[in-house]
């Protein structure tokens, strides 16, 4: 599946593809973690959490630390729009 992380503060979206588990559990690996910062916020700036995302986003969801090299999980993540 395809995830989609929006920064409503630089106005810059980032599309993913998380690895999901049987329990229907995300996972990003830390270079996808990365690469999602990158694309939506930029170097230095606080306006957002882990993974660059700030403001509404297509779902709502539990964000965990998964490894200590920056890997996360999203937990309860039921897309509320219309995948386009
Ligand atoms: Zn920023």
């Amino acid at each position: 599946m395809t995830i989609t992380l929006r920064n409503d503060f630089h106005g810059t979206q980032v599309r993913l593809r998380p690895r999901v588990d049987s329990r229907g559990i995300l996972h990003l690996s830390p270079r996808q973690v990365t690469r999602a910062k990158r694309a939506l916020c930029v170097e230095g700036c606080t306006c957002s959490g882990a993974l660059g995302n700030r403001g509404p986003q297509e779902s709502t969801f539990v964000l965990r630390q998964e490894t200590p090299e920056g890997g996360f999980m999203i937990e309860e993540w039921h897309r509320t729009e219309k995948e386009g």
